[in-house]
């Protein structure tokens, strides 16, 4: 793994104005294609590519669709084939550089949960393909009442990104995180200038005031622990008879990672493509086998299935949990069930008996 794919923890910082946010844009475009959060009828924000700078909405909290969808698109073509048997693996259309623009530190905790998923027991070439190519140059942000990074630890990154920028007001404090943040900070001229006493000050003081900005807590201590003894209760088939199984959480959700492969033939009848789609474990389909029998029938299952995953087994595989308080789940979900709200729930209820 080189340097440019993974971030290691920043030894240096520079500071630039704000008011050169374009020309930082500009040049992050002159090394690969740039991608971030753009402006939607409405109000929401999507990720996407973008052709120029003034595209990106630098002061956006969270894109519907995280930016997993760059380094795991939510449709894939894998290979074409032929009814002789043979295929031809597809190759991605754009297999440049790309620079992801304004992933806050919950996105980019998500990114290293990616990372450490598709290098686990079998690595995933298409990911890595792309996450090799990747660059991250990431952003802070100011929590709504649906973050709770605070509470998962993910509130803050010192690896996992090239450059940071933290908002200061008239300027940004900028972290460099790699060897390849390096260079474009060389490749800069006179865009940052070396960090003064004061600007310390500045960047201590606004990330006190972001943590204390965090209307909500989870309590997550023993939280593992919790869910094991209440695997029985009562707070899953509520749940279960409130989810209308649409599956959104999952998919807004930048840590989640299941997959389904189907293989579409063409009218010719000789040739076809083979796709992998996003896939969630809240479909009632999820669990559906091939004689037509299910294993998570009822809703209650797929729900508490959702979040035994994120809050146990991962743990168990991983070391922590895979929720990386991000709030999109809150946002997403139309039967307004909150992560925040279930996690407190579960714990009250043990901690209360
Ligand atoms: S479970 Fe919800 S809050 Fe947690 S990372 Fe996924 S979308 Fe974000
Ligand atoms: S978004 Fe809400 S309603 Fe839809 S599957 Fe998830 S929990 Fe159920």
């Amino acid at each position: 793994m080189d340097g440019f794919r993974f971030a290691s923890s920043h030894a240096n910082a520079r500071l630039m104005a704000k008011d050169d946010r374009n020309r930082l844009l500009e040049l992050l475009g002159s090394f690969g294609d740039l991608c971030g959060p753009v402006g939607m009828p409405g109000g929401a924000h999507r990720y996407q590519p973008v052709r120029k700078p003034s595209e990106i909405a630098p002061d956006c909290l969270r894109t519907l669709l995280p930016p997993k969808k760059i380094l795991y698109p939510p449709t894939d073509e894998l290979l074409e084939f032929t009814a002789d048997g043979g295929f031809r693996t597809k190759e991605e259309a754009t297999p440049g550089r790309r620079i992801l623009f304004g992933l806050h530190p919950c996105d980019i905790h998500a990114v290293i949960t990616l990372d450490q998923v598709f290098s686990g027991r079998y690595d995933e070439p298409r990911y890595f393909a792309r996450r090799q190519r990747t660059a991250i140059v990431g952003t802070d942000c100011w929590p709504d009442e649906q973050c709770f990074c605070h509470s998962t630890k993910t509130d803050f990154v010192d690896k996992g990104f090239d450059l940071f920028l933290t908002d200061l007001g008239e300027q940004y404090f900028v972290r460099i995180g790699t060897a390849f943040g390096d260079d474009i900070v060389r490749a800069a001229g006179d865009l940052f200038r070396p960090v003064e006493p004061a600007a310390i000050d500045l960047y201590k003081e606004r990330t006190n005031r972001r943590h204390a900005a965090f209307s909500h807590s989870v309590e997550m201590i023993d939280l593992p622990q919790i869910f094991e003894l209440d695997y029985d209760s009562q707070i899953w088939e509520n749940l279960g008879s409130k989810c209308f199984s649409c599956g959104s959480c999952s998919a807004v959700c930048p840590t989640c990672y299941c997959y389904d492969v189907f293989d579409q033939v063409n009218l010719d009848g000789r040739t076809g493509s083979r796709f992998r789609t996003w896939d969630s474990c809240l479909t009632n389909s999820f669990a559906r086998v091939a004689d037509g029998r299910n294993f998570r029938q009822e809703r209650a299952t797929r729900i508490k299935l959702r979040y035994y995953h994120k809050q146990i087994a991962f743990v168990e595989q991983y070391g922590r949990p895979s929720c990386v308080g991000c709030g999109r789940c809150i946002v997403a979900c139309p039967a307004e069930i909150s992560v925040i709200d279930v996690l407190n729930a579960i714990f009250r209820e043990k901690v209360v008996r």
